[in-house]
């Protein structure tokens, strides 16, 4: 009895992993072994350990396994991934993936095709490419070898091409096609014999700056061309004609002189007895990269909700010397208000004075206003006077680091004041509704966080690795909209506290949050 149940539990508690098929993908590095990362397989797509794949490609992670979420960052360029989306947001624009991102135990695995984005290559100033169920990444060449097919009509050599390369191509002898690609780099040597009728065999090699394309034709290979395919270039070799509309080269002597290519015999040396068969390299798919979501025409006025922070009885964060922190979140509020009011939104506030509003009330409010974004205003604190700097929160299930975790708390006292209270139900509608709007939430975070960055003469930290965290915050959790909750600095820190209290920096700091909404609402296509 006992056993039977504990049998049933444990088929309840097995890991969603066990469902995919798992394994180990290798990583190459510059033609070096770097070891396995773990990897699953699901729906033909195979997803890599995102936080060890970064690691081992020299980049940086932050890991929030409770929200099944992952910062990746390289040189010049970061991503958030989100299980269980199918889509990567890169320097806050949404990128599809071939695949959804899935969670397992404390690990994040995202489609490989994430490494191989352009957006990565360029930031490692690497290629990068998924070949036998490795991930390979070499120098930045702009031609390789993908592919061969051969049938009873002709026989084509595939080729990768950066960039248009050019190249110049003769038939030399009666048997031999030479092509030279100049100023080209190449993957890696290529030498392999087809033993065809059409093709016998061809070589790719670097020399020097250029590359050079040798290919034996066999006794059927009476005409061939070299030409663009789409992106490819083909090399193909047929009896009389080939396929596609390109003017082919027919070489009409090779059928006079068969002495020196009738020689098919693979035991026999001959010519091309340095021709090593390499294994067949199969050109993966190209990720999907359509960008962004859907284009939003908006027919009426987009509406953005202000939130200042706390008011009437709950002064939120105070400190002696300075103003409380409801009263700088109104100020700075009514200068985001103004600005944004002159771009020709349409704008509201959830409060205009020194009022008590619960934190229920501010979504109500939000949600009846049918608001397109909302933005929370308030002033951080913290025990540790050191603590400093701008910051941007959207929700999240968990909040995500410790002090995230903190700010959350110091920010639900005021749940002390709260007279109207979520039920059970719809905690649990609001929080299925949640991920719709956590991508576009840290998107517009992004947008705010590098123009408050930009704007002048505020005189607070924006730290661009940190400045955007989540966290549990009630004011966020029942908006139908993305929102996000601004920290403009720390009352606590004497250096931020002048700062949040000099008024040309409150009027830049409104300005500056106005900017990232609109420069957000730009990114996503909502206006012009
Ligand atoms: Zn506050």
């Amino acid at each position: 009895m006992k056993k039977a149940l504990f049998v049933l539990l444990a088929a309840l508690l097995l890991p969603a992993s066990l469902l995919h098929a798992q394994g180990k993908t290798d990583i190459y590095i510059l033609g070096r072994d770097k070891g396995s990362v773990s990897s699953l397989q699901a729906g033909g797509v195979t997803l890599v350990d995102a936080r060890a794949t970064t690691k081992k490609l020299g980049g940086s992670v932050e890991l929030y396994a409770a929200a099944k979420q992952i910062k990746v960052a390289f040189p010049g360029m970061y991503a958030i991934l989100s299980a269980p989306l199918a889509e990567a947001v890169i320097n806050a624009q949404t990128i599809k993936l071939p695949a959804e991102i899935i969670a397992s135990g404390s690990k994040i695995f995202v489609p490989v095709q994430f490494f191989m984005l352009p957006q990565v290559e360029k930031a490692l100033d690497r290629q990068i490419t998924f070949e036998n169920g490795a991930l390979v990444v070499e120098k930045n060449f702009t031609l390789a070898f993908t592919d061969k097919e051969q049938n009873a009509a002709y026989d084509r050599l595939r080729f990768f091409q950066k960039s248009g390369v050019s190249f110049t191509s003769e038939q030399t002898n009666k048997h031999t096609v030479e092509a030279v690609f100049p100023n080209t780099v190449l993957k890696r040597n290529v030498s392999m014999r087809l033993k065809d009728d059409f093709i016998r065999s061809f070589t790719l090699t670097q020399r020097g700056k250029d590359v050079l394309l040798k290919v034996i034709l066999g006794k059927k290979g009476q005409t061939w061309r070299l030409a663009q395919e789409g992106s490819d270039l083909v090399f193909a070799a047929a009896e009389k004609t080939l396929p596609g509309a390109a003017p082919a080269v027919s070489s009409d002597e090779a059928d006079t002189d068969e002495a020196e290519e009738l020689d098919l015999t693979p035991s026999v040396s001959g010519t091309d007895e340095d021709l090593r068969p390499l294994p067949v390299i199969k050109a993966e798919p190209q990720p999907v990269m359509t960008s962004g979501a859907p284009v939003i025409k908006e027919k009426r006025k987009i509406r953005i909700m202000i939130d200042p922070g706390h008011g009437g009885k709950d002064p939120g964060a105070t400190r002696r010397g300075s103003s409380q922190e409801k009263t700088l979140n109104l100020t700075v509020s009514k200068h985001l208000y103004n600005y944004l009011k002159k771009q020709g939104f349409d704008v509201k506030m959830t409060r205009t004075n020194d009022t008590f509003v619960t934190l229920a009330g501010r979504s109500k409010m939000a949600n009846d206003f049918q608001a397109d974004l909302f933005v929370s205003v308030h002033t951080n604190a913290a025990k540790r006077a050191a603590a400093n700097g701008f910051e941007v929160y959207f929700r999240s299930d968990k909040a995500t680091d410790k002090e995230a975790a903190e700010v959350a708390a110091f920010e639900n006292e005021a749940l002390q004041y709260e007279e109207a209270h979520y039920s059970f139900v719809d905690m649990l509608l609001e929080s299925m509704a949640k991920n719709e709007f956590m991508n576009e939430s840290s998107k517009l975070a992004g947008h705010i966080r590098n123009y408050v960055y930009k704007e002048p003469g505020i005189g607070i930290a924006v730290r661009q690795n940190n400045a955007i965290r989540q966290a549990n915050f009630y004011v966020l959790r029942g908006v139908k909209a993305p929102a996000v909750l601004v920290e403009m600095g720390y009352i606590s820190s004497a250096k931020d506290r002048a700062r949040l209290n000099n008024k040309a920096a409150q009027k830049r700091m409104g300005d500056g949050i106005g900017k990232g909404i609109v420069s957000y609402l730009k990114a996503e296509g909502k206006i012009k």
